[in-house]
């Protein structure tokens, strides 16, 4: 397995405390909150020390701004969980130092965009949240899914804060849906038919999709060669 870092990382402070490369395959992203809304340079300085025993793969500071302190491929010390820092990616997030532990906008808009980026390099489609502990850690994750997990499922803590803890379906939605494949339009005619799709879109014989695709070079089936001509006696009366 090869592993990458996210192009999205601003500043780096690679820290001491990891347990070198990890010996699962990426599957999980862990985030938490930082309890301080601190910038990514922070963070590093609270990693640098070895006597700290913490660390994390990414950082995201209170202006939205990401750091790198370990490696994706290595194994960080963040989630109170050998099992699970071995195959999560982690990520500290700026936010408030008291309940509900609140995170800002930009915040929030980069753990969207950091976590699609780690599914995107890591193969995955699809970012799960599976709602509660039990049934997230006996998931076995298919093939192109990324599951969300927590660090009060692992210690005695209310990280991620009951603010991202609320937002976690949301996060897994907005991210799933920023892996999806861009539709591209197939609407723009060839010079020489051009007349004919603008007559048959215009009275209403061909009507693409429902996302107003025309898929205008893709073939006909028989069924729907029957629809336009029934469209077109419709329009033209019986004959
Ligand atoms: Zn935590």
């Amino acid at each position: 397995m090869d592993y990458t870092n996210s192009p999205l990382v601003a500043y780096t402070r690679l820290s001491p405390n990891h347990s070198g490369q990890r010996t699962h395959a990426i599957d999980r992203i862990s985030p938490h909150c930082v309890v301080g809304q601190c910038t990514v340079e922070t963070l590093g300085e609270i990693f640098a020390p070895t006597s700290k025993k913490a660390s994390s793969n990414y950082g995201i500071g209170k202006d939205g701004r990401v750091g790198m302190y370990v490696e994706e491929a290595n194994r960080s010390w963040c989630t109170s969980s050998n099992a699970n820092d071995q195959r999560a990616v982690t990520i500290e997030c700026a936010s408030d130092t008291f309940h509900p532990y609140a995170m800002t906008d930009a915040v929030y808009a980069s753990l969207i965009e950091l976590c699609a980026d780690i599914c995107r390099r890591n193969g995955k489609t699809k970012l799960l949240w599976l709602g509660d502990k039990d049934t997230t850690l006996a998931y076995e994750p298919k093939e192109g899914e990324m599951v969300l997990t927590v660090h009060r499922w692992f210690a005695n803590k209310s990280c991620p804060g009951d603010w991202l803890y609320a937002r976690l379906p949301d996060l897994a939605v907005r991210v799933t849906a920023a892996l999806a494949p861009v539709v591209r339009l197939d609407n723009t005619p060839s010079a020489w038919a051009k007349e004919a799709v603008d007559w048959a879109v215009g009275a209403g014989i061909m009507a693409g999709g429902s996302g107003g695709d025309l898929m205008l070079h893709s073939p006909v089936t028989r069924e729907q060669l029957c629809v336009f001509l029934h469209r077109y006696r419709e329009l033209y009366g019986k004959m």
